[in-house]
Formats: structure tokens, sequence, C-alpha cells
């Protein structure tokens, strides 16, 4: 089960590419779907994600350091089908390349 933060309202939810339960949030495009990958449990650990959740709620805005974001998003691209509005076909399985915590 995948645990990621919601980019829209910091709440940590299950999966990355769900919508929230709070905010109704739900990522679609390539960037947002790239982003809410890299603040999922596909790549920081739990206690990093709820201290990422809780600076946004403080309204501090998202930093993704962008080599990283640019390497999902390819892959993103590359290997999920999309429907005309942006949204993933293949709900909560996005593409994992190398995990690595060197990024929190
Ligand atoms: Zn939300």
């Amino acid at each position: 089960m995948t645990t990621a933060v919601c980019l829209e309202c910091g709440r940590i939810k299950r999966g990355a590419w769900t919508s929230c339960p709070d905010c109704g949030f739900e990522p679609c495009g390539p960037d947002q779907l790239a982003q809410a990958v890299l603040v999922s449990d596909h790549f920081l650990g739990r206690e990093v994600l709820e201290a990422m959740g809780e600076r946004c709620r403080r309204g501090e805005p998202w930093q993704f350091p962008q080599g990283l974001l640019d390497v999902v998003r390819e892959r993103i691209v590359a290997t999920v089908p999309f429907d005309e509005l942006g949204h993933p076909l293949a709900m909560d399985q996005p593409p994992a390349p190398t995990p690595s915590d060197d990024e929190a």
C-alpha cells in the first residue's frame, strides 16, 4: 500500500495518484503525477512524508529537485497511459525508478 502526501492540503493519504479524501485534489498530467510520486513512500519514509505534509499545511511551497522530477516525469510519460483529462488509466501503479533517499 502506497502512502503519499496530498500535494494540495498536505494530508497523508493512501496512493500517490488517488484523490484526496479531505480536499478532493487529484493529481493529473505528467507534472503533477511525477510530483505525487516524489512525495510518496516510493521515495521517502513515512516520517519524512509527514514532515513534508506538515510544512505544506503551514503554507510552505513544495520544492522538488528538478532533475529527479524530470526523470520521474519522463518515466511516467513513457509508461503510463492517460485518459483525455490527463488522469492515469493505471491507478496507483506509478513507475518507481531506483529509490533514493538522497533528496530527503
Ligand atoms: Zn488534500
